[in-house]
């Protein structure tokens, strides 16, 4: 009698898993595929870090999306800093200020996420106004974490530092000017931010230190920080 009740309470279990899996949203869903056109979810974190362990899925992935990309050999000549083979951004949704931007994959695909699912979604929400330009500092650079003997993230091409944002109605958004404001741009700079730890291991803006008091760090590190 008691093993009949154990095969019932399987087949239940199953059949619950049967149906999450197939109405779930698939950005909720962590057995469906990643898609960098589907909104964030539950399993977005989740489906960022599998590309990471999967390039050829990862590079898939962005072109699916339309993001175009240039693949730039392993890179022995930075002696103090080799890469493993990365992504020149050529063409994303929004232009860039600082080119060219050299990434990872997965951290390329993290960055159109966040562009496409959340800065230009809050400037039409908060401005009305598309977004024209995302400006950056730049991604790759062969250097320690300020003050500190440590690799930066930015040495492995697997970070971004945005400095501020510009809107097709002239509107400018500035870290450095506007964070924590009471007013729309100050919003717009709070909930990027936010959402941002949603997508990278580390998301570090002015609360973390006075290093990052006119810009936001954004990597996909082994660490994860979100401040
Ligand atoms: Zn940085």
């Amino acid at each position: 009698m008691r093993h009949w009740r154990l095969i019932l309470l399987a087949i239940g279990l199953l059949g619950l898993a049967y149906l999450v899996h197939r109405f779930l949203p698939p950005q909720h869903n962590p057995l469906r595929p990643p898609n960098l056109a589907e909104p964030l979810g539950l399993a977005t974190y989740g489906k960022l870090t599998a590309l990471k362990y999967n390039e050829e899925m990862c590079r898939q992935k962005l072109s699916e999306a339309g993001v175009e990309f240039e693949i730039v050999a392993a890179d022995g000549a930075q002696a103090r800093c080799p890469l493993e083979e990365t992504l020149i951004l050529k063409q994303s949704l929004t232009p860039y200020s600082a080119a060219p931007l050299r990434m990872t994959c997965h951290q390329m695909a993290a960055l159109h996420i966040w562009e496409r699912h959340v800065l230009r979604p809050q400037a039409e929400k908060l401005f009305d106004s598309p977004l024209r330009q995302v400006q950056t500092y730049g991604s790759f650079s062969c250097r320690n974490i300020a003050g500190t003997g440590t690799r930066s993230q930015h040495s492995y091409a697997n970070a971004i530092d945005i400095s501020g944002f510009i809107l097709e109605d002239g509107t400018e958004i500035r870290v450095k000017d506007h964070w924590r404001e009471r007013s729309a741009k100050g919003k717009f700079l709070t909930r990027v931010h936010k959402k941002a730890c949603r997508l990278f291991s580390v998301t570090l803006g002015p609360d973390y230190d006075a290093a990052h008091a006119d810009h936001f760090h954004l990597d996909m590190g082994s660490t994860e920080t979100c401040r």
